[in-house]
């Protein structure tokens, strides 16, 4: 139609280059008004009074029919006061008085009572957002109406939805790459999947990445990099004991360049804050490290089964002179979240006692998370109750391998369900834009109701 309304609009006898004419066409693109007829049913319009002025419906509501909302008070301008517009007005200059506002107001209230066929419901919220009494506005008052008390209401559904299977990877050409990305599994894809399958999805299967943090946030959101930093830290001090401060300066430096963080105050306030948790660190002498030689930044990998393994590294794997060794995890965490994870359902735990028994030879005296943000918090198991660690628990040695396994088969088959063992963890998770979680959620619900 606007193709056409562009050739009517031109000389019919003249050749015109394409270009010329599709000037034309966006010409009349832009000054047609395009009108949808919107055909939906189960819809709300929520309309401004003025907007609402145009339409009849047959159910109208009128919100927030408050004193001072609606009608709008418009007060004296006392820069330029309605004894000078009335002045202007006469002399010809059309300006708008007090009393004309009034007058609009009420004929939008009009409008709008008008525009309902069959019916009119205007409300007032009883309190306002600090908890007082609203006052109602003054156009009920001329209302014959009764007021009537507001009913409770939670619409129920029209029908019954049924949800639909969880989504899952079924097609037979792509079930063999999913076998083939499971060959080798790290503790954190174990995890990520315990925490969600479509997490384990986005993350270790389809590999997606979130868009590059903008500079000012290349730090400052990015809790991955300041752990690196500081395990970075840690791995040189444990190893070659010396002032923490220079070394943590020198490898933030590098950090800094490499990443291309800018000077700031951010950059400086985590600076300090990195550095204080390092000091205090540092000074901490509760662990006994003479009696053990450290390795640190071990990395690892054992089979779980003929065509599964696990691979990933150890932070910190102190040996006693018998043989019997503590595992230390670093997380730049504080305090709380790290004994959260002890007491949590994850294998990370588990799958490095297992690494360090299968891939290095020691016989496994207890594993602790070693939280490092605001206090130095171990956490952890120890079968000599260093440190108040609980016993290793003897579930571990039976079923992890087995556990992992499972996890490992319905990866295989396909699942890739976003159902969050902790919903709170969602805001941390790359893949919250599209694991379309509401949606599923809404289903969930409605299955339930
Ligand atoms: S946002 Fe939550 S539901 Fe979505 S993928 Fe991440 S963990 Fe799963």
């Amino acid at each position: 139609e606007i193709v056409e309304e562009a050739a009517g609009a031109l000389d019919a006898g003249r050749l015109l280059p394409l270009d010329a004419f599709w000037r034309t066409v966006k010409s009349v693109l832009r000054l047609k008004p395009i009108r949808f007829e919107d055909r939906r049913r189960n819809v709300v319009h929520v309309l401004s009074a003025h907007e609402a002025r145009q339409w009849a419906l047959p159910v109208v509501f009128v919100c927030g029919m408050v004193e001072k909302q609606f009608p709008q008070i418009h007060r004296p301008d006392p820069f330029f006061p309605d004894s000078a517009r009335r002045q202007l007005n006469t002399s010809g200059v059309r300006i708008r008085t007090a009393a004309e506002f009034e007058r609009e107001e009420r004929a939008l209230f009009d409008s709008a009572l008008a525009g309902a066929t069959m019916l009119a419901t205007l409300s007032y919220p009883e309190f306002d957002a600090r908890g007082e009494r609203n006052l109602p506005s003054l156009f009920l008052d001329d209302l014959f109406a009764e007021p009537q008390q507001s009913r409770a209401v939670r619409p129920a559904p029209r029908r019954l939805f049924s949800a639909p299977a969880p989504p899952a990877i079924v097609a037979s050409d792509l079930l063999p790459l999913l076998l083939e990305k499971t060959r080798r599994v790290t503790p954190s894809g174990f995890d990520s999947y315990l925490q969600c399958p479509f997490q384990f999805f986005a993350r270790h299967t389809l590999r997606l990445r979130p868009p590059p943090p903008r500079p000012e946030e290349r730090l400052d959101q990015n809790y991955q990099l300041q752990g690196e930093i500081i395990h970075s830290v840690l791995a040189e001090w444990w190893n070659q004991p010396q002032e923490i401060g220079p070394l943590f300066h020198r490898v933030f430096q590098e950090c800094c360049e490499e990443s291309q963080i800018q000077p700031g105050y951010h950059t400086e306030r985590l600076y300090n804050a990195m550095l204080e948790n390092l000091e205090r660190f540092a000074a901490d002498k509760r662990w006994p490290r003479a009696g053990y030689h450290s390795q640190t930044e071990m990395q690892f990998e054992f089979p779980l089964s003929d065509s599964v393994c696990v691979a990933g590294r150890i932070d910190r794997l102190d040996t006693a002179a018998d043989g019997r060794a503590y595992i230390i995890d670093y997380k730049y965490s504080v305090a709380k979240n790290v004994r959260e994870r002890k007491h949590g359902n994850q294998l990370q735990a588990p799958l490095y006692v297992m690494a360090a028994e299968k891939a290095f030879g020691v016989r496994p005296l207890g594993m602790f998370f070693l939280g490092l943000k605001g206090s130095v918090e171990y956490a952890g198991w120890s079968e000599t109750a260093l440190l108040d660690g609980d016993p290793l628990p003897r579930e571990w040695q039976l079923d992890v391998g087995e556990r992992a396994l499972r996890i490992v088969g319905e990866i295989q088959n396909g699942r890739i369900e976003p159902l969050p063992a902790n919903p709170d963890h969602c805001r941390f998770c790359d893949a919250r834009d599209i694991c379309r979680m509401e949606v599923s959620a809404a289903l969930t619900e409605a299955e339930g109701a």
